[in-house]
C-alpha cells in the first residue's frame, strides 16, 4: 500500500483539505509555497502514464477537485499553479498519482 492509500484511510495523518467519494486533498508534507497541496486518487494509479483510457473520467474528476479545492483555499483569484511529476526526470518521488496545488505566490517559469 502507498502512503497516499494509507493516508485516504487515515492510518497516517495529514492535514485533510477536501475529500470526494474517489478522491481527496491534503496538504503536502514539505510545502514548496505558501499554499501547497496534493489531489490524489483513493485507488492507486502508479503515475499518468499509466493511467488508461477507463481512467479518464478520474483524471477529469482529479481536475475539477484541483480547482474546487484551490477556490476553497483562496487561490481563485490571484491563480495558482497544477503539476503532475511523472517519472524519474519528472521528479516523482511517490509512485501513487498526485497533483501538486501550488499558491500563494508568484510562480517562476519554466520551472526548474
Ligand atoms: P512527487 O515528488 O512524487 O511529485 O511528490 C510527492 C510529494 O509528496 C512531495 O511534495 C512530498 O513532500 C509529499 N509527501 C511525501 N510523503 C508525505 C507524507 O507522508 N505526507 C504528506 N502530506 N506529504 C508527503
Amino acid at each position: 500500500m502507498t502512503i497516499f492509500e494509507k493516508i485516504a484511510l487515515r492510518e497516517i495523518p495529514a492535514s485533510i483539505l477536501a475529500e470526494g467519494e474517489d478522491w481527496i486533498a491534503f496538504c503536502d508534507i514539505a510545502p514548496q509555497a505558501p499554499v501547497h497541496f496534493l489531489v490524489v486518487p483513493k485507488r492507486c494509479i502508479p503515475r499518468i502514464s499509466e493511467a488508461s483510457t477507463s481512467d479518464n473520467a478520474l483524471l477529469g474528476t482529479l481536475l475539477a477537485a484541483a480547482a474546487s479545492t484551490a477556490r476553497q483555499e483562496g487561490l481563485a483569484e490571484n491563480g495558482y499553479r497544477v503539476v503532475i511529476n511523472n517519472g524519474s526526470d519528472g521528479g516523482e518521488t511517490v509512485p501513487h498519482l498526485h497533483l501538486h496545488v501550488l499558491g500563494g505566490r508568484h510562480m517562476q517559469w519554466p520551472p526548474g
